[in-house]
């Protein structure tokens, strides 16, 4: 430990001691006050403004991510959710007020929403800002201190963000600790308020086993594999469009709501196939490897993960789009493999990356039963004209969030939380939604001396039982008689 404080390593004794700075700062009762709170969100909305160049620039760095979608997701998703604390603020800390019982009458109760103190924010590498940000804006806008830890797998991002929180926010309520599995692990064995952790659910569990020690609460943002069932009875060409938007045109199919794999009819496979390659082609050219529209693979170890999906024997023959690879430039064209096996490992796992499986189905309801044997997923797209058919899509599939006839829009609607079920994550943010995560609930009730009735006291008298119950029971009626003598008791 010596040697690693020396050569300036972060480590467990200098997450305890961020932690116990900033948990003075939380017990100073700073972080409480609405005055604090929109200072930092407006701090925040002039960093994101100020430094849009910059946070476009890291991304480039990092994943090659097109200028319009890095502004789309990174800057103005970012910046909406700030404005929209901001806005709203006030009334999301106003107490709510709730009705009172006749028992305790009289009396008046309230829900005020509190900050849970000093939270940990866990974040990933495919839209490092606005997976960053959006979590802390929530986390100060209920008033809490936060430390983020942004993914080193995106280095020119998490280094910036650094940066960035530095400068523009009070350093005394709000860290960033920048590294990888070790300097998290040394956070981890800090006691948190919350911790907030976005990534592949094999680090989810590592997040929530640590959480135990300390009986700490977690919001965890995982993925899996999301489900697109495309049905005959559609538009195709904006039917196309769309799962592309969703999968290739969502940089390059590494975001965990982008389509991980298509299902469906057997007979129409062949009219969706095409329509995909025309408008692939409109989208990208002639040569997808020379567009700058398609983010690069992140990583050459995420770059191997995907050649061995694509070098799997079980898929060797059922390629039916084959996009260049270039290790080089650690790009992957689309690809579209025709009826994956179930046991091959593109059916298997999450594949996060532009390879598109599209099983095929005689009736479009058995897509339910593959949907259904698989982890309950992030999100799950239906096209359709049929009505009943989104009725039911609806009702019998269980995922994070879902959309008909589009995806991944369904992340942008104000309103809508965001988050897992099942192997998917737990808890959800966004909004009121992230407000509501970061504060606790605290139910209080008001009374004041007068109605001090002695019916709540011993002793016990079988007049005064006969009373509570009725009482209890709303049996007006009854306890008049009680009280007259009319009633047995
Ligand atoms: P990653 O490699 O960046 O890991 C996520 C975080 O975990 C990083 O901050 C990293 O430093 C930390 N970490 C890694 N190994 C650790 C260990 N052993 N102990 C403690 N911490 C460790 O990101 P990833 O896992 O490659 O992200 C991709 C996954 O995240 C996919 O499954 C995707 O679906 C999911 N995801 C979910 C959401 C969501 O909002 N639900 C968003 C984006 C990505």
């Amino acid at each position: 430990m010596e040697e690693a404080k020396e050569k300036g390593v972060f480590n467990e004794e200098k997450a305890c001691l961020v932690v116990k700075e900033l948990r003075k700062s939380f017990d100073s009762g700073k972080t409480r006050s609405y005055k604090w709170r929109i200072s930092q969100l407006e701090a925040m909305a002039k960093m994101i403004e100020e430094r849009e160049k910059d946070i476009i620039e890291a991304v480039d760095k990092d994943l090659s991510k097109p200028q319009l979608e890095a502004y789309i997701a990174e800057v103005s998703q970012t910046k909406s959710s700030c404005s929209e604390a901001i806005k709203a603020l006030h009334q999301w800390m106003k107490p709510t007020k709730v009705k009172t019982a006749i028992t305790t009458y009289p009396s008046s109760a309230e829900i005020v929403s509190e900050p849970l103190g000093v939270v940990l924010i866990i974040s990933t590498w495919n839209f490092p800002f606005l997976l960053s940000l959006d979590p802390v804006i929530g986390a100060i806008a209920a008033g809490n201190a936060v430390v983020l830890k942004p993914s080193e797998v995106a280095p020119a991002s998490s280094a910036l963000l650094a940066d960035m929180l530095t400068k523009y926010l009070d350093n005394s309520a709000v860290r960033v600790i920048e590294g990888g599995a070790p300097q998290t692990t040394a956070l981890l064995e800090q006691k948190w308020d919350k911790i907030l952790y976005t990534g592949n659910a094999r680090v989810g569990r590592i997040v929530m086993a640590a959480a135990t020690k300390h009986l700490t609460p977690v919001i965890l943002e995982l993925g899996g594999k999301c489900p697109a069932l495309v049905d005959s009875n559609l538009n195709l060409q904006v039917a196309a469009r769309r799962l592309i938007a969703g999968k290739w045109a969502c940089n390059n199919g590494q975001a965990c709501i982008s389509v991980d794999y298509i299902i469906t009819l057997k007979h129409f496979a062949p009219t969706l196939i095409n329509a995909l390659k025309e408008e692939l082609e409109q989208f990208f050219g002639k040569d997808p490897m020379k567009s700058k529209d398609m983010s690069r693979i992140v990583s050459s170890s995420h770059f191997s993960r995907l050649l061995k999906l694509l070098n799997d024997d079980k898929i060797s023959d059922k390629i039916v789009l084959e996009g260049q690879k270039d290790e080089d430039q650690l790009k992957i064209a689309p690809t579209i493999i025709l009826d994956a096996p179930d046991d091959s490992l593109v059916m298997q796992e999450e594949i996060f990356g532009p390879i598109m499986p599209i099983i095929t189905v005689d009736k479009i309801e058995d897509g339910f039963d593959i949907i259904k044997s698989k982890p309950k997923p992030l999100a799950a797209y239906l096209f359709t004209n049929n009505e009943d058919l989104k009725k039911s899509f609806v009702e019998n599939i269980s995922s994070g969030g879902m959309l008909i006839n589009d995806t991944v829009l369904q992340v942008v609607t104000p309103g809508l939380p965001f988050g897992g079920v099942g192997e998917s994550g737990m808890g959800s943010y966004h909004g009121k939604f992230s407000f509501d995560e970061f504060s606790h609930k605290k139910g209080v009730l008001y009374r004041s001396f007068k109605g001090d009735s002695s019916m709540r006291y011993p002793p016990y008298t079988p007049k005064k039982q006969s009373l509570v119950k009725a009482l209890i029971n709303g049996n007006i009626f009854h306890m008049i008689l009680i009280l007259i003598g009319c009633s047995k008791l």
